[in-house]
């Protein structure tokens, strides 16, 4: 990859200290056609490792049922097309779920209602909790002020997983949290949570686009620059606010 400026050039001289499947070129172990580099898992993993995971994956009989049931919605979503909306219902269904949390972004509300309505109308029983419950400002929770400027309302993840797990909910589901609030909501949550919208701010809730678009835009040289970093800014903001 190539650039005017030479970011990406630089980017790509980049040597990783310890070298993983993110820096893998063949994806020999998808194509399953042998290429493996050097640093490669699979290419080290013995018979008797292989035997062993296996066995690890059969014994427990929940870990076994997650893994038949994905696959199956995996093989169905792919042969019929189906949306992350659809399979999220065919995967719930195979493992016996009946009632479905949705923890949601105030907005997508609309999204979570739409999402609700369908669940219901596939007999699940449904309760969600929208990431505004409570109605607590920022000051109240100890935040920064300068947290207000965009929505006087904080986010309250903690009551949202609280009231889910009080709920003994059998699946959750987040629809565009913000990153952190949904950290702590997988960590939280005592029923198994899945995503079914990420929230993207610049890119309409779509991640992976700004990853596309960011190795041909100025968002690569944006995300690129070391000087830029996120600390950085965090202290430019700190001296200009000093500074009124
Ligand atoms: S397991 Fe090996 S072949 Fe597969 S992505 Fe990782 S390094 Fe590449």
């Amino acid at each position: 990859m190539t650039s005017c400026c030479g970011t990406q050039q630089k980017a790509q001289e980049i040597r990783p200290e310890r070298p993983s499947c993110v820096d893998c070129k063949t994806l020999g172990c998808a194509h399953n056609n042998g290429r493996y580099p050097s640093f490669c898992e699979t290419r080290g993993m013995t018979d008797e490792e292989a035997a062993l995971l296996r066995h690890d994956y059969e014994e427990d009989a929940e870990t076994y049922e997650f893994m038949k049931a994905t696959a199956e919605t995996t093989a169905r979503g792919f042969a019929e097309q189906l949306c992350r909306a659809e399979e999220t219902m065919d995967y719930a269904r195979r493992m016996g779920y009946k009632k479905i949390g949705v923890a949601f972004c105030a907005g997508v509300a609309d999204e979570a209602r739409i999402f609700a309505k369908i669940l219901r109308i596939h007999n699940y029983k449904v309760v969600g909790y929208t990431c505004k419950v409570g109605a607590l400002s920022n000051a109240q929770m100890g935040l920064k002020e300068s947290c207000c400027n965009f929505g006087l309302v904080a986010c309250n993840p903690l009551t949202q997983v609280r009231r889910l797990n009080a709920e003994k909910t059998d699946l959750n589901v987040l629809m565009g949290l913000c990153v952190g609030h949904d950290s702590y909501f997988y960590k939280l949550s005592d029923a198994p949570v899945t995503t079914l919208m990420t929230k993207d701010k610049a890119m309409v809730n779509n991640p992976g686009a700004a990853l596309w678009a960011s190795t041909t835009s100025s968002l690569w040289n944006r995300m690129m620059r070391p000087d830029e970093s996120f600390a950085a800014r965090d202290d430019a903001q700190e001296k200009m606010s000093g500074q009124e």
